[in-house]
């Protein structure tokens, strides 16, 4: 009998994750989209961290993390906040199936939804996070070697990039949206959000954002 190769995990915010060619390589960036949900929710960032005062209540909040790929950040926001309901969407079947793998295996109960960014999501969630695809194929400091082994769904879009996350600002009507961007595409996105949504934060990758 043929014997499975062994999972690869990697590490996102002190838990492994398995990931197989399906799904994108977590990314210490990243990382900062689960401070910023902590930050919003008035928890501490770090034990001994004097946390900033809560603009949400976490007790019975939804979150959805839109294009959740391995799990990685619904998983350890579901693991950090135990009493929030936590939502993970996906186009891909095949990466949700390593995202409920990943569930499993950290048991943190999460509801996962196949979808094209909202289309099937029958919930309002009050944060929405989101690792979109923001990669153009063309910007010349790409090193597209090194991106071989993910999937081109999770990493490329159109329009500069930006295609996907234009299009989650139009439908999203959360009234926190957390997103991760290249910062060179900082200020577009900014500016294309302004008439519904506000900056509050702009942190390395991650861009924080509230409904007007
Ligand atoms: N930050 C990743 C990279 O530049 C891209 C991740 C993504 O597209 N969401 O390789």
């Amino acid at each position: 009998m043929k014997e499975n190769s062994p999972n690869k995990t990697v590490n996102f915010y002190g838990n492994d994750f398995i990931v197989d060619e399906n799904v994108l390589i977590p990314r210490p960036e990243t990382e900062q989209i689960i401070d910023e949900v902590l930050k919003l929710v008035g928890r501490p960032i770090l034990p001994g961290v004097k946390p900033t005062p809560a603009k949400l209540n976490p007790k019975g909040i939804k979150i959805l993390d839109v294009g959740t790929s391995s799990g990685c950040i619904a998983i350890t926001l579901k693991k950090l906040l135990k009493d929030v309901e936590i939502y993970a969407s996906d186009i891909s079947e095949k990466a949700l199936k390593i995202a409920r793998k990943n569930a499993e295996i950290h048991q943190a109960p999460i509801t996962t939804i196949i979808s094209h960014l909202l289309k099937n999501v029958n919930i309002t969630p009050d944060i929405i996070v989101a690792n979109l695809p923001y990669v153009d194929k063309t910007w010349d400091w790409l090193d597209l070697d090194s991106l071989s082994k993910e999937p081109e769904i999770a990493l490329f879009a159109e329009d500069g990039g930006l295609k996907l996350i234009k299009e989650l600002i139009d439908t999203a009507t959360s009234k926190y949206l957390i997103l991760e961007a290249d910062p060179s595409q900082h200020k577009q996105i900014i500016d294309y959000a302004k008439s519904k949504y506000s900056l509050i934060e702009e942190n390395g990758f991650i861009i924080t954002l509230s409904l007007r």
